[in-house]
């Protein structure tokens, strides 16, 4: 039966490695990376994601700025609160936690933050970025994906892709990762026709749908790579967007929880750290 992709070791080494090169950015610039988080409102969920991501942002050795605005905030307020953000010089990274209120535009906020402190990867000008091959900032999950998928295969070239799912946060941008990385890339959602016979072919397997369980293990090629990104609150607990079966016909596959889930905080406070030392000018260690 399949390797277990261990995303929690993974995080937890590059959170490691992302701290030591936090240390070298102090030491150079005499100042320490900060990432700013705006959270609108109280939504449970967001809340703790924003609690952990503040935490991790000072085990890092960084400063974390948190600004917490109510759910009745004036859009105009917000904007101005991304404005001051950008123009901050102790602010390396700034992440708007989504959703927002339904009175707010979540596109004209996320397109407000400065690209080069958009630590997120949401805004068009780094989708733009990546599509054409150039230095931006790429999305924490679908990035945290690429490496747990290069840590089996160091090599991705030639080989065939699957992604299940064409959000603009996860299935668009992991796409788009694996193209880079010259596999051949098939992405398919919820119009797909025969997704079964798509995913029959695939060497790699990206599943990003929400829908507990969907991908089945009668659909998947012996031996092929599975990266399963669902976080689905069930009456069982916490599931991903794999059947647990896949497991007995896949050569790897990750975990939920503790596959892809622990990677994103972690590559956040990576992309922080690059912002900073970009903007410090100075050069890290390619291993991150
Ligand atoms: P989304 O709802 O924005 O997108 C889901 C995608 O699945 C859509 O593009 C849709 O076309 C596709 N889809 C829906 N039904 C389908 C079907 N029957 N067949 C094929 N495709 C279908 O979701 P998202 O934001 O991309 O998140 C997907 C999952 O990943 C969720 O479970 C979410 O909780 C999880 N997630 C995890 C992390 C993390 O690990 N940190 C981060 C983001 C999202």
């Amino acid at each position: 039966s399949a390797r277990i992709i261990d995303g929690k070791d993974f995080a937890s080494k590059l959170r490691a490695r992302v701290a030591a090169e936090v240390a070298r950015v102090v030491a150079a610039s005499g100042r320490k990376p900060g990432l700013a988080v705006v959270l609108v409102g109280e939504d449970p969920a967001s809340s703790v994601y924003v609690r952990s991501k503040g935490k991790a942002t000072l085990a890092a050795g960084m400063e974390s700025f948190e600004h917490r605005l109510s759910a009745d905030v004036a859009e105009d307020e917000l904007i101005a609160l991304v404005d001051r953000l950008n123009a901050d010089p102790a602010v390396d990274g700034i992440l708007v936690q989504l959703p927002l209120p339904r009175h707010i535009d979540e596109r004209r906020v996320i397109t407000r933050i400065d690209p080069d402190k958009d630590v997120d990867g949401f805004h068009p000008v780094n989708a733009g970025r990546l599509a054409t091959g150039l230095p931006g900032f790429v999305p924490c999950t679908p990035l945290g994906c690429l490496m747990l998928l290069k840590d089996v295969h160091p090599n991705l070239s030639g080989l065939d892709a699957v992604v299940i799912g064409r959000s603009n946060i996860v299935g668009k941008p992991m796409g788009q990762l694996l193209l880079a990385e010259s596999c051949t890339v098939t992405m398919t959602h919820s119009r797909t026709r025969d997704l079964f016979a798509h995913v029959a072919r695939a060497d790699i397997v990206v599943a990003a749908v929400g829908i507990p369980g969907f991908v089945k293990a009668d659909w998947i090629k012996p031996g092929a790579s599975v990266i399963d990104v669902g976080i689905n609150r069930t009456d069982a607990g916490l599931v991903g967007d794999v059947d647990p079966t896949v497991a007995d016909v896949a050569g790897a596959i990750t975990p939920v929880p503790g596959g892809v889930g622990p990677m994103t905080i972690a590559v956040l406070m990576r992309n922080t750290l690059v912002s900073a030392a970009r903007r410090e000018g100075v050069s890290l260690d390619d291993a991150l």
